[in-house]
This record gives structure tokens, sequence and C-alpha cells, in this order.
């Protein structure tokens, strides 16, 4: 494969980002076994023609070649040639070191931490930027085996949701990032791209997000709040508590429509409380591949499909999300067999309050910083298709995304899809 990007590179790439874009995608081709590079004989036989071209006559043929590579790509490339879950990754989710702001010494948030983690080591700190921003970072070392920040939240309590995320229809779409990065590890998770850390930022002020939640539904109507976005906090729940605390929230204000995005299997919150009509629990599920090899940390497909049984048993609003579908090509059996599972595992699917649908997308930036922190991702390397500067699989996408949506319809009606908008 080396030599073939090596006379393609000679023949084509009359400029450093020519070169660039064409070892892109023989990064993404390098992860599977065996690819079909028959279509690019014709590229080769072009040598002597193109020899002595100048830039801007190559230039139309250079964008034949990386059509061709993407349409490589797009029809599959095989088997992938590794197994990327790392056995000995740690299971344990305990954090051994807790650094905390030191303006929470003495307080009832920072007291109540220390009893649930008591063996940690305890840091004191001026500040979380000192820990949380500094440069140069090793992220995939902190993942490894995070510590924890505690801080105080001044500002920000909210943001505006991106286009790029599900919104589920509606306009007033919002998230908190009360816990920023995760206990677990997903090989896609655009979080590789947002921060420099690998450790856990939690702002441990709820009630002062609370209070900007109220404000926020004052002059905002129909408001969707996701709470659980730079992170999955109902994994966090046996420390923080903080997922009860937003349902007690949600009961007194049925103005907001609040959404817990998890890939958690924890079910203390369905036991100990009771399902409020306004918070939506939102459980990632995809193929039992995906769950296996690329969502590292993360409780199993089967565990998972436990909680949203048990979820759905006592009465709580549950959505799936099949989204992201990591599949490199469209392939419409296997994208049923995928929904197929999940749903003939779930017998009062019925009951589901809505499902969304979607394809690998991140942000140009993101990429950019993903393919720097998981460059072992395969999909990091997928020859994209840019929009607003979100980078997807495109017309491939679109139709994986087709065929998920049509799988689903066999189980659930229409108006409860929800597509991407990528
Ligand atoms: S569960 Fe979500 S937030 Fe956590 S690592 Fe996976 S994708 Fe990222």
């Amino acid at each position: 494969m080396e030599n073939l990007l090596g006379k393609l590179q000679e023949i084509y790439g009359r400029t450093f980002a020519m070169q660039e874009e064409l070892r892109q995608y023989f990064e993404y081709f390098d992860f599977f076994e065996e690819v079909d590079f028959s279509g690019l004989s014709v590229f080769l036989e072009r040598e002597e023609e193109i020899k002595g071209m100048s830039k801007k006559n190559v230039l139309p043929l250079f964008h034949e070649l990386t059509s061709e590579l993407k349409r490589i790509a797009a029809n599959g490339c095989g088997k992938l040639k590794m197994c990327s879950l790392d056995e000995s990754e740690s299971k344990e989710h305990a954090f051994s070191k807790v650094y905390y702001e030191e303006a929470l010494e003495g307080t009832e948030e920072l007291e109540r931490i220390k009893r649930k983690l008591p063996n940690a080591e305890y840091i004191s700190i001026p500040h979380y930027k000192v820990v949380f921003n500094i440069k140069d970072q090793n992220y995939r070392e902190q993942k490894k085996s995070p510590d924890l920040i505690l801080a105080k939240q001044e500002d920000n309590f909210y943001y505006k949701g991106s286009i790029a995320c599900q919104s589920h229809g509606h306009d007033n779409f919002y998230y908190t990032s009360l816990v920023k990065n995760c206990i677990y590890d997903c090989e896609y998770c655009y979080l590789q791209g947002m921060y420099s850390s690998g450790n856990l930022l939690c702002f441990v002020n709820l009630e002062d997000y609370f209070k900007a939640i109220e404000k926020l539904c004052e002059n905002e109507k129909d408001v969707f709040l996701s709470i659980s976005y730079d992170t999955d906090l109902l994994a966090l729940e046996n420390i923080f508590g903080y997922t009860k605390r937003w349902l007690e929230f949600g009961k007194k204000h049925k103005d907001v429509l609040i959404e817990v995005r998890t890939k958690s299997a924890n079910m203390s919150v369905f036991k100990e409380c009771e399902p409020s009509e306004n918070v939506v629990f939102s459980f990632s599920v995809a193929s039992l591949e995906q769950t296996g090899k690329m969502e590292h940390k993360t409780p199993s497909l089967d565990a998972r499909i436990k909680a949203i049984n048990y979820a759905l048993e006592r009465g709580f609003k549950v959505r799936l999300c099949f989204d992201p579908i990591i599949v490199t090509k469209y392939d419409k059996k296997e994208i049923e067999e995928i929904v197929d599972y999940v749903f003939e595992h779930v017998p009062n699917y019925r009951n589901i309050y809505d499902v969304s649908v979607g394809t690998f997308r991140i942000s140009k930036d993101f990429l950019k910083t993903l393919r720097k922190n998981r460059s072992d991702f395969f999909m990091a390397h997928y020859p994209f298709d840019f929009d607003n500067n979100i980078a997807s699989q495109g017309a491939t996408g679109d139709a994986i995304e087709e065929a998920l949506s049509e799988a689903v319809s066999k189980y659930l009606t229409e108006d409860k899809i929800y597509k991407t908008r990528y």
C-alpha cells in the first residue's frame, strides 16, 4: 500500500497539500485487511501523459483520482485489521486523585464527595484552569486513569445546541456542561477534539445551574435541555447524584424538557426515583461490534438493554439513539440487523418515547484534534465530505441514515423517528 501511495503522490502530488490529501486517504485504507484498488490502475497508467504537465492541468485529474478514492471508501473496504478493544484498560472508575478549588474547602459538596471517594488523594488548587487548561497534556495517558477536578462555575451555565447535534425537533435546544469529559472512552468521542485534558472537570454548584435554567425558561418557551452532554452523567451517579437532582428539578419545572444522554447501565435512578414526564433518558445503542470494539469502558449493549427495559417497566421516558452508527458502507441488511437486535430485546418497545438515527459527524476543527489524539480510530481518517465545517459521510451517510430510519419504522411510527441534519 505504501508503494501505491508513493507512486500516486509522485504522479499527482504537485503540492504538499495534494500529497497530504492522498496520504490521508491511505491512512484510512490502512485500517483494512485487503482493499480492492483495481479502480486505480487507470490513474497509474496516466504517468507518462501527466509528466511535465502544469499544476493547473493536473488538478482536474487529481480530483478524478480523489473521487475514485472516495468511491473505494464508500463501497466499503472489507474487513478491519484490528480489534481495537484494549483488554488491559482498567474498567475501574474510581478517581485516585481529586483536585479541588480552594474556595470549596469546607463546603458540603466537597465533604459529600470525600465521603464517596474516601481513598483518593485531595489536592487544593487556586483555580481549575491551572490543572485542566495546561498545554501539552497527554490526553491518552490521562484517559487511562483520569483525575477528578472539582470547581465552581461562575458563568456559562448553558449553551445553545450545535447544528451537528440532534435537537429532536426543538427550536430552543440548549445544553449544560456541568461535567466536562467522561469516564467512558469511545473512540469516536468528539470530546477528544475539544479539550487538551483527559481529566474530568466537575462543577459542583448545581443550584446555580438550576437558577440559570429557571431564568432561561422565563424568557424562552418550550426549552429542550440536554444535561449530560460533554460527559455521561448517569455513569457518575454513584459519586455525584446529579441525575436524581435534575429529576427533582424537572418535576417542579414542567416548562422544560430535560434529556439525559447515556451509555450507562446504572439502574439506581430508576429504582430509587419516580419518573417525570418531562425527563427523557436517551440510551445510546449501536451494533454489538461497535459497542464491543469502539466504546471502551462502557457497559455492554445487553447491559444497556437491561437498563432500558427496567426504565420502561418503571414508567420512565426512554429514547433510543442509533446515533452515531459507525459503519463504513451502505449495507441495508447489516443496518436492519443492528436495529432488529435492539428492538427484539425490548419487549415494551411500543412505549419508547422516540428514536434518533445518525452517522458519524464532527466539526472540522475537532476532527483535526481527533486525528491527532485518536489516530488509532479508523473512522477518523475516513474521506469525509465537508459542509458548513462539519465532516460527514455525505451521500453514503444519507443512505445509511435512511436505511436506519426505515428499519426503525418496522417498530415505531415515522413521527417518532428523528434524523440528524448531517
Ligand atoms: S459516552 Fe459519550 S461522552 Fe462519554 S466517551 Fe462515549 S461518546 Fe464521549
